[in-house]
């Protein structure tokens, strides 16, 4: 009997993530990765915690599903399961303890998607008040940084405040959350690797903004192997992307730049499915290093 592997870190090759509710469509991704994945390696495994409290699924569960079909169809092949949307350490606990090696980090509750409007006297209150949590803010005002795009990012002192402001209480989270992961993993003797998402905000992510927020957690020593951004354009699971498609090329030219320029990561791009008209785009400016994340249609 052919032994099916267990979930591994799939580090920067491009990958694609398969949600699957009910635990009954892993046979189909299976067929779809053997058929078209090429170099793409497949997350067979993806829930969010929440996903699988209104299906009444436990990680162990979604787990033993996605093993079960693979050993039936002897799939002996790499593959990784993403712990989608974690919020708390309880999160982690769950998801670890069952096996998971993908962790995806969501600290967009600690987000204030009010800060882009405030006027610059607010910020400054603001910014005074939280000032301790987010002792980074001051080495990047005035900072210009050159991409190998010919672009640059200017930080001058409003922009980083709105950034402290909007993003400072989600860096924070987002490091507490890797670390605890850290611990948990390191307890294990497990490899793992981290994706931070913060594409549940209104206004499209801006390089300054996905600059600072992953300088900071790299710093912070945690394993990011993939960062999801809001994009530019509407992105709803089952339906084709709206909107401008050369603003999106032009703006994911950007934060692929900056993926490149402060790891390599991976962008990362919920809401995946059915994306049809923009697939060749992400995989192409990404320049092969993407994690798309699907559910439901695949
Ligand atoms: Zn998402």
């Amino acid at each position: 009997m052919t032994e099916v592997k267990l979930p591994e870190p799939l580090g920067t090759r491009p990958s694609f993530g398969f949600g699957d509710r009910l635990g009954l469509a892993t046979p189909g991704h299976l067929d779809a990765i053997r058929s078209y994945g090429g170099a793409i390696q497949p997350i067979f495994v993806q829930q969010s915690i929440r996903e699988m409290a209104r299906t009444g699924r436990k990680p162990l569960d979604v787990m033993a599903d996605a093993l079960r079909a693979l050993q039936e169809a002897s799939y002996t092949g790499l593959w990784s399961a993403d712990a989608d949307h974690l919020k708390t350490p309880e999160d982690v606990n769950a998801t670890a303890g069952a096996g998971f090696v993908f962790f995806t980090i969501d600290p967009c509750e600690f987000i204030d998607p009010t800060a882009d409007s405030l006027a610059p006297d607010v910020l400054k209150r603001l910014f005074l008040e939280i000032r301790d949590d987010v002792n980074w803010a001051d080495e990047y005002v005035g900072k210009t940084i050159a991409l190998p795009t010919g672009e640059t990012i200017e930080f001058d002192l409003t922009t980083v405040r709105r950034i402290a402001v909007k993003h400072g209480r989600a860096i924070a989270q987002a490091v507490k959350l890797g670390a605890h992961i850290d611990r948990v993993m390191g307890k294990r003797g497990g490899q793992y690797e981290i994706e931070i998402s913060i594409h549940g905000t209104p206004q499209p992510t801006t390089p300054a903004e996905h600059y600072i927020f992953a300088e900071q957690c790299l710093r912070s020593n945690l394993k990011l192997v993939s960062v999801a951004l809001r994009y530019v354009g509407k992105f709803e699971n089952g339906i084709d992307f709206k909107g401008d498609k050369a603003a999106f090329e032009r703006s994911l030219a950007t934060h692929a730049a900056i993926a490149r320029q402060l790891g390599p990561y991976k962008l990362s791009l919920h809401s995946g499915s059915d994306k049809l008209s923009i697939y060749e785009t992400f995989a192409r400016v990404t320049q092969g290093m993407f994690h798309i994340k699907s559910s439901g249609t695949s």
